[in-house]
């Protein structure tokens, strides 16, 4: 029966070669198997012409190797492509690629909506409906490839996507494996950052698991603000989420953290706030990235001016922080920060797809790609203050 076959992006490849191992095929075919559908992108078995032809017609009768079928693409006037991507079961999922210049990120999803409900994300609004497998969190990445333009490749996966990474950890693991193997996508371990809101217990697994960057998102530096934006923040507060992060032995200048902070107006956006951000991360190698906040519908909250966000940073680079103001990237097709809820237009059904969606599986004929924009402004001591921080 087709859904009770194994599939092949389920595992790692130390698992791989278990799990070949029991059926009697060379162990050694994991490293082979994971070269032809991560290394060289070739998922169909059929085509991975230096395996016997038994062995390809034992993967194709036996084996899945796709999780995901393309539901949509949306391009937006600044590179950022956004895939709609359908698992099996009919759930959406949202992953966004993000060039810009040397480098292109990709934004992935560990979670069909999220449990978290932070009061200013659209995926908190949508609730929580399950777990992404393995296979779902490293097939975003597969197929969000396809949409790569020529001439660029896969640098850098940030999971900031839909849901909570730590709540889904033992994939999370599993798939950064195969992101960081040589044989697989083969990227760096600080070209790969996972992002929680705080799930205390886990994060010292996650970095024992996998040398993965760490990103937290603070958004505020009182509980009392705290647990209005991150109601997470009620069982984990910030004293006990600072304590877990300054006893991490792997975080050094080196291997810092990464906050972010999304920046609400008239919530946490006050001089006092910035001071309260200095004095909270006081001593521990971090890194902190400013995001004005995205706005959408399910939202009553608003980005600041440009002012308050030149203000805020300016005042925490003098107060000795390391700060990056986040532009938002693709926020005309909803993929910046915090806007992803993988719902499908609203309105009647259109028969022509508007110019920046496609929904297709295929390369969109050559987006009109105009020179990247510069999307971040980093910020550090020294520097002279911020004044043309928002282009
Ligand atoms: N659940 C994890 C992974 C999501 S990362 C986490 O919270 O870290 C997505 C990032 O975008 C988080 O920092 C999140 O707080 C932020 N975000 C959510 N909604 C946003 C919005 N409307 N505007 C800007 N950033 C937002």
């Amino acid at each position: 029966m087709r859904e009770a076959r194994l599939h092949l992006q389920d595992h790692s490849i130390e698992s791989l070669r278990a799990c070949f191992a029991a059926q009697g095929i060379e162990p050694w075919r994991a490293e082979q198997v994971a070269g032809w559908l991560y290394g060289r992108g070739i998922a169909d078995p059929s085509q991975w012409t230096d395996l016997p032809a038994s062995l390809r017609d034992r993967f194709i009768a036996d084996w899945q190797w796709h999780a995901l079928e393309w539901d949509g693409v949306q391009r937006s006037r600044d590179g950022t492509v956004k895939g709609r991507l359908r698992a099996r079961d009919g759930a959406l999922v949202e992953s966004v690629l993000i060039p810009e210049g040397d480098r292109t990120t990709l934004c992935i999803s560990t979670q069909v909506g999220c449990p978290l409900a932070c009061s200013f994300c659209a995926t908190g609004a949508l609730g929580f409906t399950r777990n992404l497998t393995v296979a779902e969190i490293v097939d975003q990445v597969c197929r969000m490839r396809e949409q790569i333009a020529p001439g660029q490749r896969l640098t850098n996966v940030v999971y900031m996507g839909m849901g909570e990474p730590l709540l889904n950890l033992p994939a999370v693991l599993e798939s950064a494996r195969l992101l960081l193997h040589p044989k697989a996508f083969a990227l760096g371990p600080r070209k790969v950052t996972v992002s929680t809101a705080g799930v205390v217990p886990k994060i010292r697994a996650l970095l024992a698991g996998v040398p993965v960057n760490l990103a937290v998102s603070l958004h505020a530096a009182t509980d009392a603000v705290r647990d209005e934006l991150v109601p997470l923040n009620r069982r984990f507060p910030l004293a006990k989420l600072m304590e877990a992060l300054r006893s991490l032995e792997t975080v050094t200048p080196r291997r810092p953290v990464f906050f972010e902070y999304t920046l609400i107006e008239g919530v946490n956006d006050s001089p006092e706030d910035a001071r309260a951000v200095a004095r909270l991360v006081r001593g521990l190698p971090s890194k902190l990235n400013l995001i004005p906040m995205n706005a959408h519908e399910d939202s009553r909250y608003r980005p600041p001016s440009d002012a308050v966000l030149t203000r805020f940073a300016g005042n925490l680079v003098r107060l000795g922080l390391t700060v990056t103001v986040r532009r938002p990237r693709g926020a005309d097709i909803d993929a910046a920060c915090g806007q992803l809820a993988a719902r499908r237009a609203a309105g009647p059904p259109r028969s022509e797809p508007e110019a920046s969606e496609v929904v297709t599986g295929r390369r969109a004929g050559g987006p009109p790609r105009s020179e990247p924009e510069a999307s971040e402004v980093h910020l550090a001591e020294g520097a002279p203050t911020p004044a043309a921080l928002l282009v």
